[in-house]
């Protein structure tokens, strides 16, 4: 894969947050709406037990680039 356009998931659990690097312009709109989630200078910069997964779905619908996508976790 392209090293510029990196693809990480991070999970907890119940929905799984698809971020792609190359998508991401920067807007902020993440950090914004979910602080204590987004962690831009932070490593890993996603923290996906920091919020409800509503909370965590209603901020990615505002990701105007695509770059933040989820989905939710098959039940076992
Ligand atoms: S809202 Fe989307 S485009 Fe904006 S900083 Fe977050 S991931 Fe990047």
């Amino acid at each position: 894969m392209d090293k510029d356009n990196i693809k990480k998931e991070y999970t907890n659990g119940e929905v799984t947050i698809v971020w792609q690097s190359g998508k991401c312009i920067h807007s902020g709109n993440c950090v914004r709406s979910s602080p204590a989630v987004f962690k831009p200078k932070e490593k890993p910069w996603v923290n996906p037990e920091a919020a409800s997964t509503e909370e965590i779905m209603t901020t990615i619908d505002k990701c105007p680039s695509g770059a933040l996508n989820y989905y939710i976790n098959q039940k076992e």
